[in-house]
């Protein structure tokens, strides 16, 4: 049983994944989670008005997303997840149904080939995106460069592009991706998504799915593997503070007094609960160049999700993008977690970039939502509602702006024994459970890195 121990403040994917990986390191992890729950912005809970289990919002991945299902694999969580072979996405407009549908081609002529029968875009509006693609491909991103200074459309205006494809294509990938709309997201992530997604392999854009409640998904597997292998979860312990002796970062304070000793600690918090644990070093955190100030200027974007639970279906598809309307995206959750709803149809609209939903009342939600359905799919119309609720995660991802780059921060600090997770570190990759889980595997490889001997590869620590 490994001795070695690290610290792991937050019990979110990032701090999950990352004692996973200690644990395949030979390192004894200790999650500390100042909730009562694991899995961070990735949970499940009970309704207390309506009494249903609901996710805090619909979680998807794609098949690019590698080391979150390896994550996923490692925890045994496998067969609670559902992936696709290649990309089918059906997309809604003015009652018409049309899909993204990539065909059995070899490469990246299979996303390609999802623009042929893709009847929301005309003739010259494919060849115009054929042309941004081809840009896409042939950009050489950096974050130092001009991409990450400007908006992804005005790059795309500049690349060919106008409102029918962007409004069509661009934008329908790029709003739920990032939880911003293309207009304010930066051209480097909008470029960096688009060459991994469309411009890869099959495989890439092929939608994955959880068949469970996140809780269960992220936060009991989870559990269960890294107690079985001998790491420990503290729930309910609220950190204060980093202690440091010698100039090295030895545990934390929790904020009951509680001192917690490790060889080393990461924190997988978000950037804004970062920033107060720090110590106060000369040259640290009060210098104004100092490493970790450039994570303050993180900001956050909202999503709304609205719940309609239907006394029968009225979605026949398992989800559906809608264009021209507030909709978006619209699950059937009934479907997705092969659940018996009665004969009833529990739906989930999911609002991304939720500027316009963040404040309004449930009252009004269920005026503007109700009548949107009802509107698009005409079962809804005959349909009485059973249950109806909001969740509204204000602070749901980052924002990946232009000038965000520089705000990610490496997982390994200048303090010696201190190491970052959080999908908002520097992985390359926006806010998602992939980046989440990137972030705590490179802050549990680089500990083992510099811990030197006594860190191996394998589960049990063989
Ligand atoms: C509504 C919604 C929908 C989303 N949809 C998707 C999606 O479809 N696909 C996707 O890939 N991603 C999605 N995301 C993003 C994804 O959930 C996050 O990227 C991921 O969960 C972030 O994980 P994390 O561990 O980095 O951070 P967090 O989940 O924020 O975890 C940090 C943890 O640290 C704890 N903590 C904070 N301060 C302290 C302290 N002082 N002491 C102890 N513990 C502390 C917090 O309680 C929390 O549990 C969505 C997010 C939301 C909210």
């Amino acid at each position: 049983m490994a001795t070695r121990t690290v610290v792991v403040i937050g019990g979110g994917i990032a701090g999950l994944a990352a004692s996973v990986r200690l644990i395949q390191l030979g390192l004894k992890p200790i999650v500390l989670e100042k909730r009562p729950f694991l899995g961070g912005r990735a949970y499940s809970f009970t309704d207390r008005e309506t009494g249903a289990e609901i996710d805090n919002g619909q979680h998807v991945f794609v098949g690019a997303c590698v080391q979150f299902q390896q994550y996923i694999r490692d925890i045994g969580a496998w067969d609670q997840v559902r992936l696709e072979k290649r990309m089918a996405l059906p997309v809604l407009k003015h009652g018409r149904l049309s899909q993204l549908r990539a065909r059995k081609l070899p490469g990246p002529l299979a996303n390609l080939s999802a623009l042929l029968g893709y009847r929301h875009v005309g003739l010259r509006g494919k060849m115009r995106i054929l042309w941004g693609l081809l840009s896409i491909r042939l950009t050489r991103l950096n974050p130092d460069s001009v991409h990450d200074h400007v908006t992804f459309d005005d790059w795309l205006r500049d690349h060919g592009q106008n409102d029918e494809t962007i409004q069509n294509f661009w934008n329908l990938i790029i709003l739920p991706s990032l939880n911003d709309n293309i207009s304010v997201v930066s051209a480097y992530t909008g470029i960096m998504l688009f060459k991994i997604a469309l411009l890869g392999p099959a495989r890439n854009p092929a939608m994955g799915i959880p068949l469970v409640g996140l809780s269960t998904l992220a936060g009991d597997n989870a559990r269960q593997f890294i107690e079985l292998h001998g790491g420990e979860i503290r729930t309910g312990v609220d950190v204060a503070s980093l202690k440091i002796d010698d100039a090295r970062i030895t545990g934390v304070l929790t904020t009951g007094g509680e001192s917690i000793d490790g060889e080393a600690v990461i924190s997988s918090v978000p950037a804004a609960a970062m920033t107060p644990l720090l110590p106060k070093v000369p040259g640290g955190p009060d210098s104004p160049d100092d490493f970790f100030t450039p994570a303050e200027s993180i900001k956050t974007a909202p999503i709304v999700a609205v719940h309609i639970w239907y006394d029968r279906p009225v979605l026949r598809e398992k989800y559906v993008a809608v264009l021209d309307s507030p909709l978006q995206w619209v699950f059937n959750d009934t479907d997705l977690k092969s659940r018996d709803d009665g004969g009833g149809q529990h739906i989930v609209i999911s609002l991304s970039g939720a500027w316009d939903w963040k404040d309004r009342s449930k009252q009004e939600l269920r005026a503007i939502f109700t009548a949107e359905m009802a509107r698009v799919f005409p079962e809804a119309q005959r349909a009485k509602i059973h249950k109806f609720t909001v969740v509204k995660m204000l602070e749901a991802t980052f924002r990946v702006v232009p000038g965000s780059q520089k705000s990610r921060l490496s997982q390994r600090t200048p303090l010696p024994g201190f190491y970052l997770a959080g999908d908002w570190t520097d992985t390359g990759w926006p806010s998602t459970m992939e980046s989440a889980v990137r972030s705590g595997n490179l802050a549990a490889e680089y500990i083992a890195e510099d811990m030197g001997a006594g860190a191996r590869l394998g589960a049990d620590g063989q």
